[in-house]
């Protein structure tokens, strides 16, 4: 008689300051692009699912909004979703960025030092410092309850293996929750407005940080192997529309080029995007653009 290893499963957290590469971590962990990735601070607004299945083992990714305080209601939205992502989680992963460790992760740390689930603090970005600086930091942690104090790079893949594994040593027995073809929970049309803004936040520098927002109008498959995309960006000054469109429209044609480029690797056909730029003062702060535009507390 064979005796079948009993599959397991779980939600692992990837909590930490904005910009300390939690959503490259997540890709590379998922090996697809599920979560847009920016030099800039705040770029992820909602709470994402990665999904890793193997013939033992599915781990769900949920990518946290980073921990901050709150300014705007999309800050409290924010800070809310980073707190329901708590809910239900097996594992919980800290990160924080070699280069730029500050009281602020330390506090992240002693919050969830407590939490009586496996945990574990990731110090990432190793490429980019000596061998030599990481004893300090490691050993700056080291009293802070955690499972684990894991050096990896999420940009060079260094590390990560070890991080699946532990995860996967973590997991309770469990189902499937999701067929194992399925990578992220978020829908087509919210990744369209991702890449979108992703491309926007490539192309604009610090001129115009977070004032952007992405509302799909139209996302409609004309034939297996076409796709119309129509979309609105979203800024908060007529100053700033003027920057998005460009001298003669030219910075809109390259982040419509290079979003164009990014959809149709993701839809698998070809596209047709057209974009608009509206002013739409304080939609940070306004309850029912937030809607709109996709930020839901749920
Ligand atoms: P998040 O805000 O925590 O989701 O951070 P992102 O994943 O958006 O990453 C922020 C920035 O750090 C981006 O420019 C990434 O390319 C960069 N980054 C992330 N991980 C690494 C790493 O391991 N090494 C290096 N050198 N850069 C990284
Ligand atoms: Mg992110």
């Amino acid at each position: 008689m064979t005796e079948q290893t009993p599959f397991h499963s779980g939600f692992a957290a990837i909590i930490g300051r904005p910009n300390v590469g939690k959503s490259t971590l997540i890709n590379r962990l998922v090996g697809e692009k599920v979560s847009i990735v920016s030099p800039k601070p705040q770029t992820t607004r909602n709470k994402l699912l990665g999904i890793v299945t193997t013939q033992q083992a599915q781990i769900i990714f949920v990518d946290t909004p980073g921990i901050h305080r709150p300014r705007t209601k999309l800050g409290e939205y924010m800070e809310k979703a980073a707190e329901d992502a708590l809910q239900g989680i097996d594992v919980l992963c800290v990160l924080v960025d070699a280069l730029k460790v500050n009281a602020q992760d330390h506090e992240i740390v002693k919050r969830f030092g407590n939490v009586k689930i496996p945990k574990y603090l990731l110090i990432n970005k190793v490429d980019l410092i000596h061998p030599q600086q990481l004893l300090p930091i490691i050993d700056s942690f080291k009293d802070d309850g955690f499972d684990m104090i894991l050096p990896l790079s999420a940009k060079t893949g260094e590390g990560v293996e070890e991080l699946t594994k532990a995860i996967y040593g973590a997991l309770p027995e469990g189902p499937h929750y999701y067929p194992e073809d399925i990578f992220t929970d978020q829908t087509q049309r919210q990744m369209v407005a991702e890449i979108i803004r992703e491309k926007a936040l490539m192309n604009l520098k610090e001129e115009i940080p977070h004032g952007i927002g992405v509302e799909i109008l139209t996302l409609k498959e004309e034939s297996d192997t076409f796709t119309q995309v129509h979309a609105t960006i979203y800024c908060e000054r007529n100053s700033h529309k003027g920057i998005i469109i460009g001298q003669k429209g030219r910075m809109l044609q390259q982040i419509g080029t290079q979003a164009r480029a990014g959809i149709e690797a993701l839809l698998d056909t070809h596209v047709n995007l057209q974009l608009w730029v509206k002013v739409r003062p304080g939609w940070r702060d306004n309850s029912s653009d937030l809607k709109t535009l996709g930020y839901w507390n749920n």
